[in-house]
Protein backbone atom coordinates (compact mmCIF):
# COMPACT_ATOMS: atom_id res chain seq x y z
CA UNK A 1 0.00 0.00 0.00
CA UNK A 2 1.58 3.28 -0.85
CA UNK A 3 2.21 6.08 1.50
CA UNK A 4 -1.20 8.49 0.87
CA UNK A 5 -3.36 5.26 1.04
CA UNK A 6 -2.10 5.29 4.44
CA UNK A 7 -2.03 8.34 5.33
CA UNK A 8 -6.15 8.82 3.99
CA UNK A 9 -6.78 5.62 6.40
CA UNK A 10 -5.11 7.47 9.20
CA UNK A 11 -6.84 10.64 8.66
CA UNK A 12 -9.58 9.13 7.66
CA UNK A 13 -9.53 7.19 11.35
CA UNK A 14 -8.56 10.33 13.24
CA UNK A 15 -12.16 12.54 11.89
CA UNK A 16 -14.31 10.08 10.20
CA UNK A 17 -17.27 12.46 9.71
CA UNK A 18 -14.84 14.78 7.55
CA UNK A 19 -14.07 12.11 4.65
CA UNK A 20 -16.87 10.87 2.30
CA UNK A 21 -16.10 7.12 0.62
CA UNK A 22 -14.00 8.25 -2.67
CA UNK A 23 -10.32 8.98 -2.65
CA UNK A 24 -8.75 11.79 -0.70
CA UNK A 25 -8.16 15.21 -2.88
CA UNK A 26 -6.39 18.23 -1.57
CA UNK A 27 -9.49 19.90 -0.24
CA UNK A 28 -10.26 16.53 1.77
CA UNK A 29 -7.16 17.37 3.70
CA UNK A 30 -6.94 20.94 4.24
CA UNK A 31 -10.38 20.68 5.82
CA UNK A 32 -8.84 17.93 7.96
CA UNK A 33 -5.90 20.41 8.94
CA UNK A 34 -8.27 23.23 9.62
CA UNK A 35 -10.92 21.02 11.95
CA UNK A 36 -7.31 19.59 13.70
CA UNK A 37 -5.68 22.75 14.23
CA UNK A 38 -8.66 24.12 15.85
CA UNK A 39 -8.92 21.58 17.95
CA UNK A 40 -5.35 21.50 18.99
CA UNK A 41 -5.11 25.10 19.68
CA UNK A 42 -7.89 25.12 22.47
CA UNK A 43 -7.02 21.89 23.85
CA UNK A 44 -3.49 23.66 24.31
CA UNK A 45 -5.07 26.77 25.45
CA UNK A 46 -6.65 24.40 27.91
CA UNK A 47 -3.98 22.77 29.08
CA UNK A 48 -0.94 23.73 28.54
CA UNK A 49 0.52 26.36 30.99
CA UNK A 50 3.22 27.60 27.98
CA UNK A 51 0.51 28.34 26.07
CA UNK A 52 -2.56 29.89 27.84
CA UNK A 53 0.35 32.20 28.78
CA UNK A 54 1.65 33.01 25.27
CA UNK A 55 -1.52 33.21 23.49
CA UNK A 56 -3.03 35.61 26.03
CA UNK A 57 0.42 37.72 26.04
CA UNK A 58 0.16 37.86 21.97
CA UNK A 59 -3.30 38.60 22.32
CA UNK A 60 -4.54 35.79 20.30
CA UNK A 61 -7.16 33.28 20.86
CA UNK A 62 -7.96 29.65 19.08
CA UNK A 63 -11.18 31.20 18.25
CA UNK A 64 -9.32 33.91 16.04
CA UNK A 65 -7.96 31.21 13.66
CA UNK A 66 -10.78 30.81 11.22
CA UNK A 67 -8.78 29.98 7.98
CA UNK A 68 -5.38 27.71 7.86
CA UNK A 69 -3.63 30.89 6.59
CA UNK A 70 -4.56 32.57 10.02
CA UNK A 71 -1.80 30.66 12.08
CA UNK A 72 0.57 32.89 11.09
CA UNK A 73 -1.54 35.27 13.70
CA UNK A 74 0.32 32.92 16.42
CA UNK A 75 3.11 33.36 18.23
CA UNK A 76 6.43 30.96 16.70
CA UNK A 77 7.91 28.13 19.74
CA UNK A 78 11.10 28.35 19.97
CA UNK A 79 13.25 24.82 20.34
CA UNK A 80 14.84 26.94 23.42
CA UNK A 81 11.40 27.39 25.07
CA UNK A 82 10.90 23.61 24.87
CA UNK A 83 14.41 22.75 26.64
CA UNK A 84 13.92 25.55 29.71
CA UNK A 85 10.56 24.29 30.41
CA UNK A 86 9.40 21.13 28.98
CA UNK A 87 6.94 20.77 32.04
CA UNK A 88 5.14 24.03 31.08
CA UNK A 89 4.17 22.55 28.01
CA UNK A 90 2.49 19.15 29.52
CA UNK A 91 -1.65 19.26 28.73
CA UNK A 92 -2.21 16.15 31.43
CA UNK A 93 -0.44 14.94 34.96
CA UNK A 94 2.62 13.12 34.60
CA UNK A 95 0.85 9.99 35.77
CA UNK A 96 -0.38 10.36 32.19
CA UNK A 97 2.66 9.84 30.55
CA UNK A 98 3.75 6.45 29.22
CA UNK A 99 7.47 7.49 27.55
CA UNK A 100 10.10 10.58 27.96
CA UNK A 101 12.50 11.11 25.43
CA UNK A 102 15.20 13.38 26.37
CA UNK A 103 18.25 14.04 23.79
CA UNK A 104 20.85 17.01 22.90
CA UNK A 105 19.87 17.53 18.79
CA UNK A 106 23.44 18.38 18.13
CA UNK A 107 26.35 16.10 19.17
CA UNK A 108 27.23 17.45 22.47
CA UNK A 109 25.95 21.00 22.57
CA UNK A 110 23.10 22.59 23.51
CA UNK A 111 20.60 22.07 26.49
CA UNK A 112 18.81 19.16 26.72
CA UNK A 113 15.40 18.49 25.54
CA UNK A 114 12.53 16.51 26.97
CA UNK A 115 9.43 15.28 24.51
CA UNK A 116 6.70 13.70 26.47
CA UNK A 117 4.12 11.24 25.19
CA UNK A 118 1.31 9.22 26.16
CA UNK A 119 0.44 5.90 25.06
CA UNK A 120 -1.78 7.31 22.46
CA UNK A 121 0.76 9.44 20.92
CA UNK A 122 2.97 6.47 21.14
CA UNK A 123 0.44 4.57 19.42
CA UNK A 124 0.10 7.47 16.78
CA UNK A 125 3.96 7.32 15.84
CA UNK A 126 3.80 3.34 15.16
CA UNK A 127 1.11 4.09 12.84
CA UNK A 128 3.13 6.87 11.11
CA UNK A 129 6.64 4.90 11.03
CA UNK A 130 4.42 1.94 9.28
CA UNK A 131 3.34 3.97 6.46
CA UNK A 132 6.86 5.39 6.50
CA UNK A 133 8.52 1.95 6.53
CA UNK A 134 5.55 1.01 3.97
CA UNK A 135 7.11 2.94 1.53
CA UNK A 136 9.92 0.73 0.87
CA UNK A 137 8.90 -2.71 2.30
CA UNK A 138 6.12 -5.37 2.90
CA UNK A 139 4.90 -8.81 4.03
CA UNK A 140 7.81 -10.97 3.66
CA UNK A 141 10.63 -8.62 4.12
CA UNK A 142 13.06 -8.55 7.17
CA UNK A 143 14.20 -4.36 7.86
CA UNK A 144 17.47 -4.38 9.54
CA UNK A 145 16.78 -1.32 12.33
CA UNK A 146 19.99 0.67 13.10
CA UNK A 147 19.11 3.29 15.44
CA UNK A 148 20.10 3.58 19.48
CA UNK A 149 17.99 0.81 21.19
CA UNK A 150 16.97 -0.16 24.64
CA UNK A 151 13.86 1.04 26.65
CA UNK A 152 10.70 0.19 25.43
CA UNK A 153 9.38 2.55 22.95
CA UNK A 154 12.88 4.11 22.39
CA UNK A 155 13.80 4.67 18.82
CA UNK A 156 14.68 1.14 17.79
CA UNK A 157 11.78 -0.12 19.25
CA UNK A 158 9.17 2.21 18.09
CA UNK A 159 10.43 1.46 14.24
CA UNK A 160 10.79 -2.45 15.02
CA UNK A 161 6.85 -2.29 15.80
CA UNK A 162 5.97 -0.06 12.85
CA UNK A 163 7.41 -2.51 10.64
CA UNK A 164 5.76 -5.63 12.74
CA UNK A 165 2.41 -3.72 11.50
CA UNK A 166 3.26 -3.70 7.84
CA UNK A 167 4.02 -7.51 8.62
CA UNK A 168 7.60 -7.22 7.97
CA UNK A 169 10.39 -8.38 10.59
CA UNK A 170 12.71 -6.18 12.48
CA UNK A 171 16.17 -7.07 13.42
CA UNK A 172 18.07 -4.64 15.31
CA UNK A 173 21.78 -3.78 15.22
CA UNK A 174 23.34 -2.26 17.60
CA UNK A 175 24.72 0.98 17.32
CA UNK A 176 28.39 0.31 17.50
CA UNK A 177 28.67 -2.92 15.94
CA UNK A 178 31.54 -3.57 13.69
CA UNK A 179 30.74 -3.24 10.06
CA UNK A 180 32.59 -6.93 9.79
CA UNK A 181 29.79 -7.99 12.39
CA UNK A 182 27.08 -6.06 10.72
CA UNK A 183 27.69 -8.26 7.61
CA UNK A 184 27.39 -11.53 9.63
CA UNK A 185 23.76 -10.25 11.23
CA UNK A 186 22.94 -9.08 7.15
CA UNK A 187 23.55 -12.56 5.74
CA UNK A 188 21.73 -14.22 8.70
CA UNK A 189 18.79 -12.60 9.10
CA UNK A 190 18.24 -12.03 5.48
CA UNK A 191 17.78 -8.34 5.55
CA UNK A 192 16.06 -7.14 3.12
CA UNK A 193 16.15 -3.32 3.85
CA UNK A 194 18.63 -1.35 6.46
CA UNK A 195 17.35 1.79 7.98
CA UNK A 196 20.05 3.75 9.75
CA UNK A 197 22.03 7.20 9.60
CA UNK A 198 23.79 8.19 6.13
CA UNK A 199 26.70 8.70 7.66
CA UNK A 200 26.88 5.55 9.68
CA UNK A 201 25.37 3.23 6.39
CA UNK A 202 27.96 4.84 4.12
CA UNK A 203 31.13 4.10 6.22
CA UNK A 204 29.22 0.80 6.59
CA UNK A 205 29.41 0.72 2.94
CA UNK A 206 33.09 2.12 2.59
CA UNK A 207 34.64 -0.37 5.18
CA UNK A 208 32.73 -3.48 3.28
CA UNK A 209 32.95 -2.53 -0.49
CA UNK A 210 36.52 -3.55 -0.92
CA UNK A 211 36.63 -7.08 0.30
CA UNK A 212 32.87 -8.09 -0.42
CA UNK A 213 30.23 -7.85 -3.51
CA UNK A 214 27.54 -6.12 -1.04
CA UNK A 215 25.04 -6.17 -4.29
CA UNK A 216 24.58 -9.80 -3.65
CA UNK A 217 23.23 -9.59 -0.18
CA UNK A 218 19.81 -9.19 -1.36
CA UNK A 219 19.24 -6.13 0.27
CA UNK A 220 16.94 -4.27 -2.02
CA UNK A 221 16.80 -0.73 -0.45
CA UNK A 222 18.61 1.34 1.86
CA UNK A 223 16.74 3.56 3.74
CA UNK A 224 18.78 6.67 5.46
CA UNK A 225 17.60 9.07 7.72
CA UNK A 226 19.45 11.69 9.75
CA UNK A 227 21.84 13.15 7.51
CA UNK A 228 21.63 14.43 3.93
CA UNK A 229 23.08 12.28 1.42
CA UNK A 230 24.71 14.17 -1.50
CA UNK A 231 23.61 13.47 -4.66
CA UNK A 232 26.89 11.61 -5.49
CA UNK A 233 27.04 9.39 -2.74
CA UNK A 234 23.67 8.70 -3.36
CA UNK A 235 24.67 7.14 -6.70
CA UNK A 236 27.67 5.39 -5.08
CA UNK A 237 25.43 3.65 -2.80
CA UNK A 238 22.93 2.52 -5.42
CA UNK A 239 25.76 1.22 -7.51
CA UNK A 240 27.55 -0.77 -4.84
CA UNK A 241 24.67 -2.52 -3.39
CA UNK A 242 22.90 -2.39 -6.45
CA UNK A 243 19.98 -1.12 -5.01
CA UNK A 244 17.15 1.16 -4.11
CA UNK A 245 18.06 4.44 -1.97
CA UNK A 246 15.32 6.22 -0.05
CA UNK A 247 15.64 8.87 2.72
CA UNK A 248 13.95 10.24 5.43
CA UNK A 249 13.69 13.29 7.32
CA UNK A 250 13.02 12.90 11.01
CA UNK A 251 12.75 14.90 14.26
CA UNK A 252 12.18 13.82 17.79
CA UNK A 253 9.90 16.79 18.77
CA UNK A 254 7.53 16.37 15.97
CA UNK A 255 7.51 12.14 16.66
CA UNK A 256 10.33 11.00 15.47
CA UNK A 257 9.03 10.01 11.68
CA UNK A 258 8.05 13.04 10.07
CA UNK A 259 8.62 12.51 5.92
CA UNK A 260 9.64 10.20 3.39
CA UNK A 261 10.93 10.72 0.07
CA UNK A 262 8.57 9.05 -2.82
CA UNK A 263 9.66 7.22 -5.79
CA UNK A 264 9.87 10.42 -7.76
CA UNK A 265 13.18 11.36 -5.80
CA UNK A 266 12.77 14.84 -5.37
CA UNK A 267 11.14 15.93 -2.06
CA UNK A 268 9.18 14.70 0.98
CA UNK A 269 5.63 13.89 1.76
CA UNK A 270 5.11 13.93 5.38
CA UNK A 271 2.94 12.63 7.86
CA UNK A 272 -0.56 14.81 6.90
CA UNK A 273 -2.43 13.57 9.47
CA UNK A 274 -0.37 14.71 12.65
CA UNK A 275 1.33 17.80 11.54
CA UNK A 276 0.60 21.14 9.37
CA UNK A 277 3.99 22.27 7.94
CA UNK A 278 4.78 26.19 6.86
CA UNK A 279 7.75 27.94 5.72
CA UNK A 280 8.85 31.15 7.36
CA UNK A 281 11.41 33.58 6.98
CA UNK A 282 14.38 32.51 9.55
CA UNK A 283 15.02 36.33 10.43
CA UNK A 284 11.55 37.70 10.59
CA UNK A 285 9.47 34.75 11.37
CA UNK A 286 7.19 35.86 8.77
CA UNK A 287 5.80 33.13 6.11
CA UNK A 288 7.93 32.98 3.31
CA UNK A 289 6.39 33.46 -0.16
CA UNK A 290 5.00 30.77 -2.02
CA UNK A 291 7.47 28.09 -3.24
CA UNK A 292 10.62 29.82 -1.42
CA UNK A 293 13.35 28.74 0.88
CA UNK A 294 12.83 29.00 4.45
CA UNK A 295 12.42 27.54 8.16
CA UNK A 296 10.20 24.63 8.12
CA UNK A 297 8.14 24.99 11.36
CA UNK A 298 5.75 22.58 12.51
CA UNK A 299 2.62 21.97 14.27
CA UNK A 300 1.28 19.00 15.70
CA UNK A 301 -2.32 18.16 15.41
CA UNK A 302 -3.05 15.28 17.04
CA UNK A 303 -0.52 15.33 19.98
CA UNK A 304 -2.32 14.88 23.53
CA UNK A 305 1.19 14.50 26.14
CA UNK A 306 2.94 18.24 24.71
CA UNK A 307 1.76 20.16 21.32
CA UNK A 308 3.80 21.93 20.13
CA UNK A 309 2.33 24.91 18.36
CA UNK A 310 4.42 26.67 15.07
CA UNK A 311 7.32 24.54 16.62
CA UNK A 312 10.86 25.80 14.42
CA UNK A 313 13.37 23.08 13.65
CA UNK A 314 16.14 25.02 12.83
CA UNK A 315 15.81 23.60 9.43
CA UNK A 316 15.54 24.78 6.17
CA UNK A 317 13.27 23.68 3.21
CA UNK A 318 10.57 25.06 0.79
CA UNK A 319 7.24 23.36 0.27
CA UNK A 320 6.72 22.33 -2.81
CA UNK A 321 2.81 22.34 -4.40
CA UNK A 322 2.71 21.24 -7.96
CA UNK A 323 1.17 17.94 -8.65
CA UNK A 324 4.30 15.07 -7.90
CA UNK A 325 5.19 12.32 -10.31
CA UNK A 326 4.58 9.19 -8.18
CA UNK A 327 0.73 10.20 -8.58
CA UNK A 328 0.21 11.03 -5.12
CA UNK A 329 -2.90 13.45 -5.63
CA UNK A 330 -3.78 14.93 -1.84
CA UNK A 331 -0.21 15.12 -0.77
CA UNK A 332 2.20 18.14 -0.51
CA UNK A 333 5.50 17.61 -0.46
CA UNK A 334 8.96 19.72 1.00
CA UNK A 335 12.48 19.84 -0.68
CA UNK A 336 15.48 17.77 0.83
CA UNK A 337 16.56 19.31 3.79
CA UNK A 338 20.47 20.34 3.48
CA UNK A 339 20.63 23.39 5.97
CA UNK A 340 20.20 23.36 9.20
CA UNK A 341 20.33 27.21 10.73
CA UNK A 342 22.35 25.94 13.61
CA UNK A 343 24.95 24.00 11.62
CA UNK A 344 25.35 27.44 9.36
CA UNK A 345 29.18 28.66 10.16
CA UNK A 346 29.83 32.11 9.13
CA UNK A 347 33.67 32.49 8.11
CA UNK A 348 35.25 36.16 8.77
CA UNK A 349 35.14 37.62 5.33
CA UNK A 350 31.46 36.85 5.80
CA UNK A 351 30.96 33.56 3.76
CA UNK A 352 28.65 30.55 5.02
CA UNK A 353 29.67 27.64 4.94
CA UNK A 354 27.57 24.22 6.06
CA UNK A 355 28.38 20.83 6.58
CA UNK A 356 26.20 19.69 3.73
CA UNK A 357 28.12 21.52 1.20
CA UNK A 358 31.43 19.79 2.66
CA UNK A 359 29.63 16.25 2.46
CA UNK A 360 28.98 17.29 -0.95
CA UNK A 361 32.24 17.51 -2.40
CA UNK A 362 33.73 14.79 0.15
CA UNK A 363 31.57 11.52 0.64
CA UNK A 364 31.50 10.26 -3.30
CA UNK A 365 35.45 10.35 -3.12
CA UNK A 366 36.41 6.65 -3.45
CA UNK A 367 37.39 4.97 0.05
CA UNK A 368 36.38 8.19 2.03
CA UNK A 369 34.46 7.31 5.43
CA UNK A 370 33.44 10.52 7.63
CA UNK A 371 35.33 13.71 8.02
CA UNK A 372 35.06 16.40 11.05
CA UNK A 373 36.12 20.00 10.82
CA UNK A 374 36.96 22.22 13.89
CA UNK A 375 37.42 26.47 12.56
CA UNK A 376 39.90 28.03 14.72
CA UNK A 377 40.08 31.95 14.92
CA UNK A 378 42.50 32.12 17.15
CA UNK A 379 45.27 33.25 14.46
CA UNK A 380 45.23 36.53 12.45
CA UNK A 381 43.49 34.28 9.43
CA UNK A 382 41.03 31.97 9.98
CA UNK A 383 41.76 27.96 9.78
CA UNK A 384 39.90 24.62 8.95
CA UNK A 385 41.37 22.01 10.61
CA UNK A 386 39.86 18.55 8.69
CA UNK A 387 40.20 15.25 10.40
CA UNK A 388 39.43 12.74 7.98
CA UNK A 389 38.80 8.90 7.77
CA UNK A 390 39.74 6.85 4.76
CA UNK A 391 39.36 2.93 4.59
CA UNK A 392 43.47 3.25 4.81
CA UNK A 393 45.18 5.99 5.95
CA UNK A 394 46.99 7.57 2.82
CA UNK A 395 48.59 11.43 3.09
CA UNK A 396 48.85 10.77 -0.73
CA UNK A 397 44.81 11.80 -0.59
CA UNK A 398 45.35 15.27 0.64
CA UNK A 399 45.97 17.11 -2.48
CA UNK A 400 42.53 15.86 -3.99
CA UNK A 401 40.48 16.13 -0.86
CA UNK A 402 41.52 20.41 -1.19
CA UNK A 403 40.52 20.20 -4.56
CA UNK A 404 37.41 19.09 -4.19
CA UNK A 405 37.05 21.53 -1.26
CA UNK A 406 38.19 24.48 -2.98
CA UNK A 407 35.37 23.50 -5.33
CA UNK A 408 32.93 25.23 -2.32
CA UNK A 409 32.49 28.61 -3.74
CA UNK A 410 32.56 30.32 0.18
CA UNK A 411 35.85 28.75 1.31
CA UNK A 412 37.61 29.58 -2.09
CA UNK A 413 36.77 32.95 -2.24
CA UNK A 414 37.73 33.60 1.64
CA UNK A 415 40.95 31.94 0.86
CA UNK A 416 41.71 33.72 -1.97
CA UNK A 417 40.99 37.12 -0.04
CA UNK A 418 43.45 35.87 2.40
CA UNK A 419 40.62 36.31 5.06
CA UNK A 420 41.32 32.10 5.46
CA UNK A 421 44.46 30.21 5.43
CA UNK A 422 44.43 26.61 3.31
CA UNK A 423 42.89 23.58 4.99
CA UNK A 424 44.82 21.49 7.30
CA UNK A 425 43.56 17.88 6.86
CA UNK A 426 44.92 15.09 9.28
CA UNK A 427 44.27 11.41 8.37
CA UNK A 428 42.53 10.30 11.84
CA UNK A 429 43.29 6.18 12.01
CA UNK A 430 40.41 3.56 11.09
CA UNK A 431 37.29 4.18 13.35
CA UNK A 432 38.11 6.89 15.43
CA UNK A 433 35.59 9.37 13.78
CA UNK A 434 32.61 6.70 14.33
CA UNK A 435 30.98 7.79 17.29
CA UNK A 436 27.12 7.27 18.16
CA UNK A 437 25.70 8.42 15.00
CA UNK A 438 23.06 10.11 16.47
CA UNK A 439 24.23 13.34 17.00
CA UNK A 440 23.45 15.77 13.93
CA UNK A 441 26.94 17.20 12.13
CA UNK A 442 28.39 20.86 13.03
CA UNK A 443 31.45 22.19 12.42
CA UNK A 444 32.55 23.30 15.50
CA UNK A 445 34.50 26.79 16.75
CA UNK A 446 38.20 25.96 18.46
CA UNK A 447 39.25 28.12 21.73
ZN1 LIG B 1 5.43 11.84 -4.55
Amino acid sequence: MNFEKRLTKIMRAEAPSLFGPGALTRGNVDRYHLHKLQAALRYAARNSSFYRERFRKAGAAPEDIGTLADIEKLPLTEPGEVAASPFRFLCLSRSEIARVHAFVTSGTTGPQKKIFWTQNDLDRIIRFLAAGIGTVAGRGDVVNVWLPAGLPYGQADLLSRGVKKIGAKPVIAPMDIRSEDHLRLIRESRATVIFGSTRLILRLTRELQYSHDLSRLGVHTLFLTSEYLPPGARTDLQRIWNCRVSTHYGLTEMGLGVAVECEAGDGYHFNEAGLLAEIVDPETGRPAAPGDEGELVFTTLTREAMPLIRYRTGDISRLITAPCSCGAKALGKFAAVGKRLEAIALLAGGEKIHPSLIDGVLMDMPGFVDWQAVIDRRDEREILHFRVELTEPDTGKIPEMKKRLFAIPALAKSIQAGWMAEPLIGIASPGELRGTGTGKRLIRSAG
